[in-house]
């Protein structure tokens, strides 16, 4: 959604759910993020005017919504904008002037630069409300949500965050205003404006609602909830309804882009459930994550998957019964600063894959000190998730029959038993996915709908 349409629609969810108290939090419009973060590139090089004039076409979408939606409120908000393009100017001509900033200051002006995309939407939504007759406020985040100094991808401090959120937001409740914060953005003790990384304004939901110990943290996102697999492979896709926190993870880590594994952790601390629903569809399929679920009568929720992965085997007889080995092994992709993704160990070899390859030239040089290395490109990781997985025998059989034709390498379960995750060839991940959806999904409700169909036959014979 865009623009006007995407602040009454927000207006319109928030509305809809006055009598559960909700707060809000919202990101920046789409693509204001990109070009706040590009504009800070480019004063640099091109100066702060050019890279300002980038900008322009955005704060040009705010006025256009405020044209659109607001009257009372429109004289402010207008004055609100050009003071965040004012202050904008001003940090664009820091970048310029010093050109060879540190990197630590140039992170710290590139959150103060992108912090105006959510500041600007939060100011929005609360005034599309208030234009509608609901009490709202709009909340600077950066007063509820404390944060290490870590510049770009800040950590929170939770317990300064508690006190607060609570000291901000509780008043505001307690006389049944909306607040509406701004999500991504927080400050350090000192009062600097500090972001928590790309996407991250779902993250602040689950912040604010762990603690204001909300009854459900909603995250309304274009997707209709998680989905039992990428629907761009499998038009058959449909929504999960439940997840557990462990599933929800899973799927989080192998490319379920909807949740991001950040963001669930303060939910799960305190087992607050978190629901996934689609601004698009309000009333369509939604996702409940909670701290327990009932069994799916398949034993499988969903299919990730992930592709330009590279797999790694390291092989060395002398790593039998050795100590150290993959301590070694380890340091090397430390040095190296690459993570990895699954390993896989036997007694002579160790088997991983990686998503990021920059390094990996450099890491074989060093890897080949400790064995023979060999490297396969064009792979994908397939992850099978459902915590049937741990109680119902014959899935994992399942799994490979359905794909017996498939090469399967680099096989692991992982410590919580309810996922199975593997690598193939690229090239036949589609093809694996919309077999494997088939048989665990597809199957079990065509038999549905066949016994359904003979019930009614009896039942018109009888
Ligand atoms: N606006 C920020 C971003 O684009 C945060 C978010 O949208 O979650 O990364
Ligand atoms: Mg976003």
């Amino acid at each position: 959604m865009e623009g006007a349409t995407a602040f009454q629609t927000a207006a319109r969810i928030v509305s809809e759910r006055v009598a559960q108290r909700p707060v809000v939090v919202v990101s920046a419009m789409a693509g204001f993020t990109d070009a706040l973060l590009g504009s800070v590139k480019d004063a640099s090089t091109v100066g702060a005017a050019d890279s300002l004039a980038t900008l322009d076409k955005h704060f040009d979408r705010h006025l256009r919504v405020i044209e659109s939606l607001l009257s009372r409120q429109a004289p402010r908000l207008r004055e609100l904008v050009a003071q965040s393009r004012a202050d904008i100017t001003e940090l664009l001509k820091v970048v310029e002037a010093e050109g060879g900033l540190s990197h630590g200051r140039r992170k710290a002006i590139e959150d103060a630069v992108v912090s105006n995309g959510e500041r600007l939407s939060s100011a929005l939504l609360a005034a599309v409300l208030l234009e509608n007759d609901h009490s709202a406020r709009d909340v600077d985040a950066r007063r509820c949500l404390i944060t290490d100094y870590n510049h770009g991808s800040a950590a929170p401090l939770m317990d300064q965050t508690i006190r607060n959120t609570r000291k901000q937001l509780q008043p505001l409740l307690d006389s049944a205003t909306i607040p509406v914060l701004g999500g991504f953005i927080g400050s350090t003790v000192a009062g600097e404006t500090t972001t928590l990384g790309r996407g991250g304004s779902d993250y602040s939901a689950a912040i604010f609602g762990a603690a204001l110990e909300c009854k459900e943290i909603q995250i309304w996102t274009d997707v209709p909830g998680v989905l039992t697999a990428d629907p761009r492979l499998v038009p058959e896709a449909h929504t999960v309804p439940q997840l557990s926190f462990e599933e929800a993870a899973e799927l989080a880590y192998f490319g379920a882009k909807v949740l991001h594994p950040k963001t669930l952790q303060p939910a799960i601390e305190r087992s607050i459930p978190v629901r996934i629903c689609s601004s698009r569809n309000p009333i369509g399929g939604s996702t409940l994550v909670t701290a327990t679920t009932e069994k799916s009568s398949a034993g499988v929720k969903a299919i990730a998957h992930k592709t330009g992965v590279t797999t790694v085997q390291i092989t060395a007889a002398r790593m039998l019964g050795a100590y150290g080995f993959l301590r070694k092994l380890f340091e090397v992709f430390d040095e190296h600063r690459t993570a990895v993704d699954v390993v896989t160990t036997s007694e002579v070899s160790v088997s991983l894959s990686l998503d990021d390859t920059t390094s990996l030239p450099a890491i074989v040089d060093d890897l080949k000190q400790l064995g023979s290395v060999s490297v396969e490109e064009g792979r994908a990781i397939l992850c099978v998730v459902g915590e049937g997985l741990r109680s119902t025998p014959g899935i994992a059989a399942r799994v490979f029959s359905t794909i017996n034709d498939i090469n399967v390498s680099l096989i692991s379960q992982g410590a919580s038993r309810i996922n199975l995750t593997f690598a193939i060839e690229e090239a036949r991940v589609r093809e694996a996915v919309k077999r494997l959806h088939d048989e665990f999904f597809e199957r079990e409700l065509r038999g549905q709908s066949l016994a359904y169909a003979l019930e009614r036959e009896e039942q018109a014979e009888a």
